[in-house]
């Protein structure tokens, strides 16, 4: 099978949607019943995003079999059926990495190490890999034409282009074109400089898409295309949506992969765009709410640090026909907040993934408000470690309940384990990937899953302690999903609530719009239930928080 290339580039300025672009498109060739998959390549020199300040770089994303990467593989897994694994996202850091150890090893026998061809060799080497047995590969290039980082692998697709033959490889350049309020007019020249700096280093783009905020007219579109050497019928019109689930439809009306079908000699038929249209059918015009669900969590100030729940957020209401409102909650200020207001009018609360201990205190106020209330919550990962911790504390006794990851000292219900403390030397002591997870029969988790065994992605390094496991227990907690090989906790949740499920996992990231995550669907359900009572009820009073635990000594007993 003779594989087709798309390379994906970006010029102007970050952040235009080079990836929901990549995603689209892909997922209008796999309409086309193609055989596809996605590949990013990213600039710069960490070996994975795994060890990024969320605030710089967003969310890492964690595939199947347990790589930390870039978050352009959740909308290329949301967007498609791919399931994508550790090689289809590589950085320079990763190449550098390869090529430097191979020189170490003698392997370039004497010669001397460059970026061009030892380099760009390992680039072209990785896009080959991933793409075997495919049909067609959509290669996003991170950063923006123009950065010096990004030149080894703009050179490795020229070159690329030539090694497999020209009709076997199409570029596509994603650029701005901004409205001039003051001038009434839409402004070409960024798009005709960024085609200028790839030309320069010997790329001309096949397709160019251009972010704008309107339906680009005819006279614009030939000026671009004489400016930037190709047909107008192949200047694209990226123009803003409000739901991202749109962004699919915008480009199959114009044509777009058709047209790349067209240029790379693949003859398809598409089936149409149905499916995507009802997906936004459903969240333009909803039958319920507007709910509000609160995200508390200490990275609000950059909401694509948590892109994979969010989205799973929104699938979950598609699944329930229902508009969710998401209220970032800044779990610092909820800390050394002297009242619970900022969690007023919620229908539900959830508490995502998190590391280290700012803000700590903040989301167990949000969990116990959540508890007391009566409240449907979610927590994810962290979410569940500081629900136990919460619940240890305020129902159990154990008022010094921690995690070690927190605190040196206390009672440490959510600890490292015996195997990972000697990891923790030599580092990789990150729980990662898909484990298999039994959960109990009718506990709410099995009811929502529909099943009793399931398959879910970790991100963590801490775990419950078994050791407090009975105690918890008798507190009124229930260890609903076990791991069946390392009798780890993977779920727990308090019955005597109308909805409170936590995991250790990360079931965002299986989440697609049209395969919404059974988790998601289930908390948005029990939010829009919770919000109609609410409004059937009135107001509800706000419970004040028990001082004293009903359960003490007794239970203290039991762990001696
Ligand atoms: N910090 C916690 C741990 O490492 C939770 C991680 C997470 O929420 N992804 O176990």
């Amino acid at each position: 099978m003779k594989t087709k290339y798309i390379f994906v580039t970006g010029g102007v300025l970050s952040s235009l949607g080079k990836g929901l672009s990549s995603a689209s498109l892909a997922a209008l060739l796999e309409n086309r019943g193609l055989k596809i998959t996605l590949m990013k390549m990213d600039p710069y020199l960490n070996v994975d995003p795994g060890t990024m300040n969320p605030f710089q770089h967003g969310e890492v994303f964690v595939t199947e079999d347990g790589a930390e990467t870039d978050l352009d593989l959740g909308h290329y897994e949301r967007f498609t059926n791919v399931n994508l694994k550790r090689e289809n996202s590589i950085t320079a850091g990763q190449v550098y990495e390869t090529v430097i150890a191979k020189e170490r090893r003698g392997e370039f026998l004497g010669g001397t190490v460059q970026v061009i061809p030892h380099i760009t060799d390992e680039i072209k080497e990785r896009i080959k890999r991933v793409s075997k047995d495919k049909e067609v590969a959509i290669i996003e290039i991170g950063g923006t034409v123009g950065d010096i980082e990004s030149l080894p692998f703009l050179e490795a697709i020229r070159q690329f282009r030539f090694d497999v033959g020209e009709e076997n490889v199409c570029f596509i350049h994603l650029t701005l074109v901004p409205f001039m309020g003051t001038s009434g007019e839409l402004k070409t020249k960024p798009t005709q400089h960024s085609v200028q700096k790839l030309r320069e280093i010997g790329i001309q783009p096949d397709f160019l898409l251009c972010r704008t905020d309107r339906i680009l007219p005819p006279d614009i579109r030939a000026k671009i295309a004489l400016f930037c050497n190709l047909q107008a019928d192949r200047v694209v019109t990226a123009k803003d949506v409000k739901h991202i689930y749109e962004v699919p439809l915008v480009y199959y009306e114009q044509g777009l992969d058709e047209k790349v079908c067209k240029r790379l000699g693949l003859k398809t038929k598409s089936r149409g765009v149905e499916n995507w249209a009802k997906i936004v059918q459903t969240l333009t015009s909803p039958k319920h709410g507007p709910i509000e669900i609160g995200i508390v969590g200490k990275y609000v100030d950059l909401t694509e640090s948590y892109k994979s729940v969010s989205e799973a957020l929104v699938h979950g209401a598609i699944a329930n026909h229902c508009q969710i409102n998401l209220r970032y909650i800044d779990s610092e200020k909820l800390e050394k907040a002297d009242n619970l207001d900022i969690l007023k009018g919620l229908s539900g609360i959830l508490v995502p993934g998190g590391f280290g201990n700012r803000g700590v205190e903040g989301k167990i106020k949000a969990i116990r408000y959540a508890r007391e209330n009566k409240i449907p919550y979610f927590g994810i990962c962290i979410g569940l470690q500081l629900a136990i911790i919460e619940y240890a504390r305020h129902v159990c006794g154990l008022s010094k309940a921690t995690s070690r990851e927190f605190s040196t000292t206390g009672e440490f219900v959510i600890d490292l384990m015996e195997d990972q403390r000697r990891l923790e030397k030599v580092g990789g002591s990150m729980r990662l990937g898909s484990y298999p997870c039994n959960l109990m029969p009718n506990s709410q988790a099995s009811k929502v899953y529909g099943k009793n065994k399931i398959v879910e992605r970790h991100r963590h390094r801490y775990e419950f302690n078994n050791h407090y496991k009975k105690i918890l227990e008798e507190g009124g907690i229930t260890f609903s999903g076990m791991n069946p090989d390392s009798g780890l906790v993977e779920m727990m949740e308090i019955t005597k609530h109308p909805w409170f499920v936590t995991c250790q996992f990360h079931p965002e990231f299986k989440s697609k719009p049209f395969l919404p995550h059974p988790l998601f669907v289930g908390f948005v359900r029990a939010a829009l239930q919770m919000s109609a009572t609410k409004s059937k009820e009135g107001k509800t009073k706000s419970i004040p928080m028990k001082k004293k635990s009903p359960f003490r000594a007794e239970a203290r007993k039991g762990l001696a």
